[in-house]
């Protein structure tokens, strides 16, 4: 006797016709001829052999940030760092209230695209750390239904920063702030080097933030060479400072898209050096691909981080949301269907096997970097999983196919309807799917 069973499913590896049966909001059993030897499951759906997949899941999010389009004004150059000035220009008038629900909007999005693990930094550089304060209030909140994980952001820099420019009577450094946060139970270091006043004082933050981690048995995620200068070459001392401290497995660089411009011969150094840190990445393609190459004038640079040979190295990529409606991005929905399908194009992950990846650095690669408890869909792992409106992952990139059903340790959590267009055409079928079958 199952609390849900799920009938005929396929999986992301391809296996097809599985049954999932799922007891105490946790996997029981998943394999084929399940349903057949159940006694009478509370509730059963069939998936009809449609794909089903553990949650999706956003390695990289600004969710202090999100929905607040057109606060104050829009960003007219479609630049990072006018997006940053304008973030600057927002922070002050911010109030708790507003950061909480325009959170938990975003957060009712996700649910809906079964999107159930956001991994958000939030900025730490306010003397009044309201941000860090109001997402951890959310995070307890949406906790029943989404993983909401936390990374301390010093958005201006942890060296260039000064609280006192915000707050005159302010007595602590910016890095004294981002301690702050972690206190508070923020749960990740981060950081932005490429951000700092020069490259040795960016070298200089990674050392600090990376010893801060460790002291503190921390993971680390660094917003790192967000840029177009072939010389910022921050994840270089982030590789080094991971093997320094020992920290394999829990340091992830974000974006690094000055690896997009970068000297072959100097790369083919770099990538080796990160895949033995064991140091992950995400790109984030909806934003790489309208941030980057502002400066240029043709040919304009794509700006994304070089993901197929990350991947090819036996490094973990993942691609992440970033922005959603907010000072950096006017656009976005919290579909991570949408940001694979950006990626592959970008990345031109073209083949099946990266077309596979590209729903991967969405699904399980993000996961492994958040180092997700019970992610999956062996027995034992926590009942947690989408159906979706497609035969398998390239179908469901293709389509950004409709979430049939969203389940959370054991629970329907939200449905949509499948998506059919009726056709008053003779002759011809009046239901369009634009499945294959
Ligand atoms: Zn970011």
């Amino acid at each position: 006797m199952f609390d849900l069973l799920v009938t005929n499913a396929t999986l992301p590896d391809g296996r097809t016709g599985i049954d999932i049966g799922v007891s105490g909001g946790r996997i029981a059993a998943c394999g084929a001829g399940i349903a057949a030897q159940a006694a009478a499951s509370a509730e059963v759906i069939d998936a009809a052999g449609q794909l089903v997949t553990p949650p999706f899941v956003d390695a990289h999010f600004h969710m202090d940030a999100v929905l607040s389009y057109g606060l104050p004004r829009i960003n007219e150059s479609g630049t990072l760092l006018e997006g940053i000035a304008l973030w600057g220009e927002l922070k002050p008038t911010l109030v708790q209230d507003a950061i909480i629900s325009r959170a938990m909007t975003y957060c009712d999005w996700a649910v809906a695209n079964g999107l159930l693990a956001i991994r958000t930094h939030v900025d730490t550089c306010d003397p009044r750390l309201l941000a860090v304060e109001a997402l951890l209030e959310v995070k307890r909140k949406v906790a029943p239904y989404l993983d909401l994980q936390l990374v301390a952001f010093p958005q201006d820099g942890i060296l260039r920063y000064d609280p006192r420019a915000d707050d005159p009577a302010c007595t602590d450094t910016a890095f004294d702030l981002l301690k702050k946060a972690l206190d508070l139970g923020v749960d990740v270091v981060g950081g932005i080097p490429h951000f700092e006043q020069t490259m040795q004082s960016g070298t200089e933050s990674v050392r600090l933030l990376c010893e801060e981690a460790a002291r503190r048995s921390l993971r680390v995620d660094m917003h790192c060479d967000e840029t177009d200068d072939p010389m910022s070459r921050h994840i270089e001392t982030l590789a080094f400072e991971t093997r320094r401290l020992g920290l394999q497995g829990r340091v992830n660089g974000s974006h690094l898209t000055s690896m997009h411009s970068m000297d072959n011969y100097y790369v083919s150094k770099l990538i080796p050096l990160i895949a033995q840190a064991g140091v992950s990445a995400v790109a984030n393609p909806l934003i790489n691909i309208t941030i980057q190459g502002r400066h240029d004038t043709y040919p304009k640079r794509r700006g994304m981080t070089r993901v197929p040979e990350l991947l090819a190295a036996g490094i973990t990529v993942a691609f992440g949301h970033d922005c959603v409606m907010d000072p950096w991005y006017g656009l976005g929905s919290g579909d991570m269907l949408e940001v694979a399908h950006m990626g592959l194009h970008v990345a031109q992950m073209t083949s099946r096997v990266a077309m596979k990846q590209c729903f991967d650095a969405v699904t399980a690669a993000p996961a492994a970097i958040m180092g997700l408890d019970g992610y999956g869909l062996e027995p034992g792992c926590r009942a947690d999983f989408v159906l979706l409106q497609a035969a398998e992952p390239v179908e469901a990139i293709r389509l950004r196919a409709a979430r049939l059903a969203v389940v959370r340790r054991g629970r329907v959590v939200a449905t949509s309807e499948p998506r059919v267009s009726r056709l008053r055409l003779a002759g011809r079928p009046d239901a369009v799917r634009l499945t294959r079958q």
